[in-house]
Parts: structure tokens; C-alpha cells; sequence
């Protein structure tokens, strides 16, 4: 199972929203209309386009049939073999994953550097990437493989984010609790010069939307599980 098609997708959406300076903010409302093109929200074609073509390739991808089916020794040696600082994270979203490369390159990192490696979770949840894993508990795999853990995201994926709310709450939250919370944690050795680093995730989340209001879930808590289905291994140089 061959998932560059998708890693370079995600590559050009994400230099693609570099270069035109766009917010954590704005990322988030290019993935809604992505998904929801007719609520009237405005956003740069093309960015939205990006993902328009990214959510197809992940609906048309092959997908592992079951956990076990899932690639994950190729992950297992890149962790394993990797020298700076190593991060599991509980739901990591392709908005986190934009806000990370952007701070990078805020710093001065060089973002040509970088990588997103993809996995697909086909169950889009932690129990999925356990099984693949054959680990009991993320703090085990955590603990194997010599990493921080992060696993305030999900919390709040589901306490804060699960219920309903308008679009402008949704962001503005996500804003202030997904975005300012990862950026947080992992500030500190994004800042140190020469220090790699290597942030894995279980899964990712998906923004579902109804007539006005928008909430996020991830894998079958969505109607139709999308970007949840993304287990991400992203490479900071
Ligand atoms: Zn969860």
C-alpha cells in the first residue's frame, strides 16, 4: 500500500497555503467549503480545489482492510531509528499539522525539509491504531518507542468540539484550544536549532457540518469519516 500520492497532495495544499499566508483560521474555513461547498463561506479557490482533490483521493485510496493490515513496521523504523525529539500524539488534524509547519517556518526551519507521511487508520480511531501497533494502550506505545505524549487533543475533540455550534465558534475555539494547545507543547523543541522532530498521531478528525452548525468527530462518530482516516507522520527539520 503505496500512500505517496497522498503525502504529496497534502504537501502542495499545505505550501500551497504557505505561500499565500494563510491563517490556521482560514485552513480550517478552506477545508469546510472543501467538504460543504455550498455553505457561503469565502475562501481562496484554488487552496479549496487542493482539498477538494485531496478528500477524493483519500475516498478512492485503497484502505487497509482491518488494523492489522496496516503498514505500521515502516513507521515502527522510521521512530525507531529517529535522533531528535519524538512526539505520539492522541488526534492530530490536518489544521494542527498546517499550524506546526507554519510555526517551523515562523522560526526559520526549512519547510522543503519537511514530510507528511500517511497512514490510513481504517477505523479513523485509537482502538485501530492500537491493534496495528499491537500495543495495549497509547502510553505503551508511547513508552516503546521513547516518545512524549500529547493526549489532550482528543479530549478535547470530544468535550469541547463534539457537540454542534456555529462555524465562527467552531473556528475561533479550535483557534484557542486545538491550535494554541499543540503549538504549546511542542514549542520548546521546535525552537532548539538542529533538533528534528518526528510527530505521530493515532488519527486525525473530521468537520462535519449541518444547514449552519459544524462539530468535529472522528472515524464512525462521523457520518462519513474523511481526514480521521489520516494516521500522520510528520517530519520536522
Ligand atoms: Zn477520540
Amino acid at each position: 500500500m503505496d500512500n505517496d500520492e497522498l503525502e504529496l497532495q497534502i504537501r502542495e495544499i499545505i505550501m500551497h497555503a504557505l505561500k499565500r499566508r494563510v491563517g490556521y483560521d482560514g485552513f480550517v474555513k478552506a477545508i469546510v467549503k472543501a467538504l460543504y461547498p455550498n455553505l457561503s463561506i469565502y475562501v481562496e479557490p484554488e487552496l479549496v480545489r487542493k482539498l477538494r482533490i485531496l478528500i477524493e483521493l483519500i475516498d478512492n485510496t485503497e484502505k487497509p482492510k482491518t488494523p492489522y493490515d496496516v503498514p505500521i513496521e515502516e513507521a515502527k523504523q522510521i521512530i525507531t531509528n529517529w535522533k531528535g525529539s519524538r512526539y505520539l500524539v492522541d488526534n492530530l488534524g490536518l489544521p494542527e499539522i498546517y499550524e506546526i509547519l507554519r510555526y517551523s517556518m515562523q522560526l526559520g526551519r526549512n519547510i522543503n525539509l519537511a514530510r507528511i507521511i500517511v497512514f490510513i487508520n481504517p477505523w479513523g480511531n485509537t482502538a485501530a491504531f492500537k491493534l496495528a501497533f499491537d500495543e495495549g494502550s497509547m502510553r505503551e506505545i508511547a513508552r516503546n518507542y521513547v516518545t512524549d505524549f500529547i493526549r489532550g487533543q482528543d479530549e478535547l475533540v470530544h468535550e469541547v468540539f463534539g457537540k454542534f455550534m456555529s462555524i465562527e465558534d467552531l473556528i475561533s475555539r479550535m483557534n484557542n484550544k486545538l491550535k494554541t494547545n499543540i503549538i504549546h507543547l511542542i514549542k520548546h523543541d521546535l525552537e532548539i536549532k538542529d533538533n528534528d522532530l518526528l510527530i505521530m498521531a493515532d488519527h486525525g478528525y473530521d468537520i462535519e457540518c449541518g444547514d449552519i452548525m459544524c462539530r468535529l468527530c472522528h472515524g464512525n462518530s462521523c457520518a462519513k469519516p474523511i481526514f480521521s482516516l489520516i494516521t500522520p507522520l510528520v517530519i520536522v527539520r
